[in-house]
């Protein structure tokens, strides 16, 4: 029989593996058979807007985060595939930080090109995945949506492409069964118009909490709070944003915080991460961390130790994120191919340990992209992946932090250079603030629409 391959979740790491093994085949490598099982009718995992929240149309938990107006919170020049590039998709310059849409499209157009999607078996959400030793066969059990079915086949090789931003982490604060407003995590956050005219509290301090807190500013929010519970975001916000020490308790309309200090509130959402949750994984394949740049127990940042037949992409704390994925999933296809053999388990582990110990010293944001960058040279550098310019990278990363310090609410409007095809971007028609309207085709046009969209 040939060799199996299933991948668990069409977003962009499931598609960048499916894109990877593609290409060996269009440079004439046989390839295993691949089989993607992705639970949403679509393909695009994150970028694939849901106006849903809880559960979806099956049952099956929505694993959608994203919500209406957002934009790329990096330059998409630090994004870019280097095997598809934006000049490639759209033909022309486009702005540095397209809206989820315009990323979306992008997304697709490479693996639409691939002519990949007949890999996948949509409406289908992995249930359970098992190991048999003596076979050496993972046996992964799906049900069917679209024909109301449950299955099981078995596979060489499983890789787990689920991503880890959909499970939200939900404390518990004094008071929250009294308040008397919404009180909701970010995962169902979708239109900032909900809170036009409110008081809002924003608990937490990363890019959630920094991106939704905008997202309520730029619609209409009369007030936004945040909260932090080691250091504030210390951007330069507007009058009607503040920021404070942790949220202490809240009773009907008030939030009191970690300095005494209290402010009436319309509502509450908890910007406070997500967990790797994977309820289909036996403990003995189930990675078990916080989101972090390198956890433990995976070999190149994607091999189960104690089984590297079982795969992870994208696992990790993402600065860089398509074209990591895409490093990863290079790699990952030539352990597959038989192209990388993979050392024996102490070795792995003592990589592993290397690996951990230099990402415990990182103290800056620099150096926690410069250390994502290196580990993704280190994996292209094993591969056939294009290779781009990782420190040009870097430094475009360093200069989107110094503008975010700049201007918090500016900084989309910057321009950057592409570092696969050295086009510069071109700026939008409408600063990020006025555009309200985060359609692909409004962003696309060369001019604004009148401002009658929203
Ligand atoms: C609010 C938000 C904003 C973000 N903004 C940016 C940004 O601006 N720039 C950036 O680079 N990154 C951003 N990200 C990070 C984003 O998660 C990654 O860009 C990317 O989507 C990760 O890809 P992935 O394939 O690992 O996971 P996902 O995109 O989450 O895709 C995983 C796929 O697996 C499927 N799946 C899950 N469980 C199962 C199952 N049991 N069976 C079958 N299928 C399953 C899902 O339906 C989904 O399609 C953002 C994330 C969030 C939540």
């Amino acid at each position: 029989m040939n060799t199996r391959v299933a991948i668990i979740g069409a977003g962009p790491c499931g598609l960048a593996q499916l894109r990877a093994f593609q290409s060996a085949a269009a440079k004439g490598a046989a390839i295993p058979e691949l089989v993607c099982f992705e639970k949403q009718s679509d393909w695009g995992g994150m970028w694939n807007y849901t106006w849903r929240t809880g559960v979806d149309e099956h049952g099956e938990p929505v694993h959608g985060s994203m919500y209406r107006y957002l934009w790329s919170n990096g330059p998409k020049e630090c994004l870019e595939f280097a095997d598809y590039t934006f000049d490639e998709h759209f033909g022309r310059p486009i702005g540095s930080y397209p809206p989820r849409e315009v990323l979306w499209d992008y997304i697709k157009g490479r693996v639409e090109k691939a002519g990949v999607r007949d890999y996948i078996r949509f409406n289908t959400a992995v249930r359970q995945v098992s190991y048999d030793e003596t076979s050496g066969l993972f046996s992964v059990t799906v049900q069917d949506h679209s024909n109301n079915r449950v299955y099981t086949e078995t596979f060489d090789y499983v890789v787990n492409a689920c991503g880890h931003f959909s499970t939200p982490n939900t404390p518990y604060f004094e008071g929250f069964e009294r308040f008397g407003g919404r009180v909701l995590h970010a995962h169902d956050f979708r239109d900032a118009l909900e809170f036009k005219d409110k008081d809002i509290l924003v608990v937490g301090s990363s890019y959630s909490a920094e991106d939704i807190g905008s997202q309520c500013y730029k619609y209409g929010a009369r007030s936004i709070t945040s909260c932090y519970r080691s250091a504030p975001m210390g951007y330069q916000w507007p009058q009607n944003w503040e920021e404070k020490p942790l949220l202490q308790r809240v009773d009907s309309d008030t939030a009191w915080f970690a300095d005494g200090s209290h402010k009436r509130i319309d509502a509450i959402i908890l910007c406070t991460g997500y967990q790797h949750h994977f309820p289909f994984l036996p403990d003995s394949l189930r990675l078990i961390t916080e989101n972090r740049l390198w956890p433990l127990k995976l070999y190149k940042g994607i091999f189960w130790e104690d089984n590297p037949k079982f795969l992870y992409l994208g696992m990790q704390d993402q600065w860089y994120s398509f074209n990591m994925f895409d490093a990863q999933a290079w790699y990952a296809r030539d352990v597959i191919l038989g192209r990388i053999s993979l050392p024996g388990k102490a070795e792995m582990q003592a990589e592993n340990q290397a690996w951990r110990e230099r990402e415990e010293k990182l103290q800056t944001a620099q150096e926690m992209f410069e250390f994502q960058g290196s580990y993704i040279q280190h994996l292209i550098d094993a591969t056939d992946y294009p290779s781009f310019d990782i420190q040009a990278v870097n430094e475009t990363f360093l200069a989107w932090k110094h503008d975010k310090y700049e201007d918090i609410m500016g900084y989309r409007n910057k321009c950057y250079r592409s570092l696969m095809t050295g086009t510069l971007a071109t700026p939008h028609h409408t600063p990020w603030l006025d555009a309200l309207d985060d359609s692909l085709e409004a962003y696309l046009q060369e001019t604004p629409r009148l401002k009658s969209a929203v």
